[in-house]
């Protein structure tokens, strides 16, 4: 049994935050695999180490002094350090580090990926694990994506029989030169290290209890999903839920490796489990629930075309796709009817270009009416479970209709994982509320 685990920013933050992550990993010896962010912020008004690398960056490329920038990461690890009673030899690090900036040997990837260096080393330290450099293991190739033959052998040799902290966050290119993914990419690290030591479960350990089931921006406390498929968590993640790296989830997906997201501050908390498939549902109340979660984005417009006859004349649709696409706009979702055509896009986008559209679709398309509707907010109901259950669009609308909430467009694949709904943008968080209260509570 191994497990890899990732530690994001809020758990590397502070002296006392690195105390809950041995707790965490001592809990379990199969915890053998420990990935670690750069510092990240330890309350609202803190910078995260990996900004300030970057802020440093571009002091240095204007020629202004960046030492009172670099200063403040220094002091953020020596702090951790010696409030640890640690000995290892930061000075060292941090005075190479220094130098090489000066003299312009490190470019900005380099030097970004020194907080999760420093991270690792201090935690591999704590630990009593070893330190496994990314640079000796996590190539990427020169187009930018990574060897993972090539990757997950080297990690295969680098890890076997010892318990190891990785840095996140960034690997080498075959000429030893540093790359780093885009931010938050740690997430990805942790996860290419669970494929490549094909672990039993990655723990992507964060701030929060799981993924939750709304916005609790929106809702009071919502509650976390215990499980989740690879393909919920897509809908919900495009439709703005957000706590993994996009990227994540492809190499333990392949595998088939479970994914759990879990809170340093609640060890307690069993999280979220997010697997491709569950072959046998739990029945716990919260299991057999039809919703997994709500997400939803404001701010979207529709472009809706009309023209008699529209349907059956070939080549129509292409045509509206191809003016579109020529102005750079992706069509999220397409309702129609029959001689109608909508195309929901993003509002802010649709504002630049409407009149070069709507004078393109009058010019090719010579349709009878175009109409454009702006202020739509999408919220998607996502939910294995509402597979084969006719019950659950009906309950849904009469959930919004008892609340005067105008549904302005409905999508709903064949799949019938996902409903999507258009409401107005004033109605946008009632509706999250209403479906969670009426399908959660
Ligand atoms: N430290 C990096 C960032 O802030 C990567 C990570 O934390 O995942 O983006």
């Amino acid at each position: 049994m191994l497990k890899v685990l990732k530690f994001g920013g809020s758990s590397m933050a502070s002296a006392a935050q690195y105390a809950k992550v041995k707790a965490i990993v001592e809990a379990d010896e199969t915890r053998r695999v420990v990935v670690v962010s750069a510092a990240g912020k330890r309350n609202k008004e803190d910078h995260k180490v990996t900004d300030l690398l970057y802020l440093c960056h571009a002091h240095m490329r204007y020629g202004v002094s960046c030492d009172s920038v670099f200063g403040m990461i220094s002091q953020r690890y020596l702090e951790i350090r010696d409030e640890l009673g640690l000995h290892t030899d930061l000075e060292a690090e941090l005075a190479k580090i220094r130098t090489d900036m000066e003299e312009g040997r490190l470019s900005e990837a380099a030097l970004a990926s020194r907080g999760e260096y420093l991270s690792a080393r201090l935690m591999a330290d704590y630990l009593g694990f070893a330190f496994v450099d990314a640079t000796q293991w996590l190539r990427f190739r020169i187009d930018g994506t990574v060897d993972r033959d090539w990757s997950y052998a080297a990690l295969r040799r680098l890890a076997e029989g010892q318990r190891i902290v990785i840095p996140g966050f960034y690997g080498a290119m075959a000429d030893g030169s540093i790359r780093t993914f885009t931010r938050g990419g740690s997430d990805i690290t942790g996860a290419l290290a669970a494929a490549a030591l094909d672990a039993d479960v990655y723990e992507n350990w964060t701030d929060v209890s799981g993924i939750l089931m709304a916005d609790p921006r929106i809702v009071e406390n919502p509650e976390s999903i215990p499980r989740l498929t690879y393909t919920e968590l897509r809908e919900l993640s495009y439709l703005g839920a957000q706590v993994l790296h996009e990227e994540t989830i492809f190499p333990v997906a392949e595998k088939n490796i479970p994914l759990n997201i879990r809170n340093t501050n609640d060890p307690a908390h069993p999280g979220t489990v997010i697997l491709e498939r569950f072959d046998e549902e739990e029945s716990s109340a919260d299991e057999r629930r039809f919703i997994t979660g709500i997400a939803g984005k404001k701010d979207y417009a529709v472009v809706s075309l009309s023209k008699r006859g529209l349907s059956s004349e070939v080549g129509a649709i292409r045509k509206v796709f191809e003016i579109f696409e020529a102005n750079g706009l992706a069509a999220e979702y397409t309702p129609n009817g029959i001689d109608t055509f909508s195309l929901v896009v993003s509002g802010a986008k649709l504002e630049k270009v409407v009149h070069i559209i709507a004078a393109e679709l009058q010019e090719k398309l010579a349709p009878d009416d175009i109409q454009v509707t702006k202020d739509l907010a999408i919220v998607a109901a996502v939910g294995r479970r509402m597979v084969n259950r006719p019950e659950i669009p009906g309950r849904i609308f009469s959930a919004l209709g008892r609340e005067g909430i105008n549904i302005r467009m409905i999508s709903q694949g064949p799949r019938e994982e996902t409903i999507i709904l258009g409401v107005d943008n004033a109605d946008f968080a009632k509706a999250v509320r209403v479906l969670y209260n009426s399908f959660v509570k």
